[in-house]
């Protein structure tokens, strides 16, 4: 869950940053990975996007979860005076939960770029 909530928080910051395109992503017990069309390198922005998501931990926001669609059981979450973000997915309570993730580039090829993300305090992954 912690992982999950890091993962879409960084895709968020990333998204605002750049003009980059999502072409995958896989949440897994230690460590999420997103990927992106992007021919520079992703790790440029990481110390921007980093204190951001600092920032927003720090703050430990409530999360809020609702129905955008209650019809078809579609979902979303929201920080107040951030963002909202469709996911139909169980979601922390308030970013303090989340905690602070480290971020690793991987060049995966062919103007692809892999943002891997772990959890500082892995132990409490779960
Ligand atoms: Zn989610």
């Amino acid at each position: 869950m912690r992982l999950h909530f890091a993962a879409e928080l960084i895709l968020e910051l990333v998204t605002r940053k750049l003009s980059v395109e999502k072409i995958g992503a896989h949440i897994a017990e230690t460590k999420a990975r997103i990927d992106f069309i992007f021919d520079q390198h992703i790790s440029t922005i990481f110390e921007d996007i980093l204190v951001e998501y600092n920032d927003i931990i720090a703050k430990d926001a409530p999360i809020k979860t609702d129905y955008f669609d209650v019809e078809n059981q579609r979902r979303y979450w929201e920080i107040e005076g951030f963002s909202e973000v469709p996911c139909g997915g169980t979601h922390v309570k308030s970013t303090g939960e989340v905690g602070r993730i480290i971020l690793k580039r991987i060049n995966i090829g062919g103007s692809k770029e892999r943002i891997e993300i772990k959890l500082v305090d892995e132990n409490a992954a779960l």
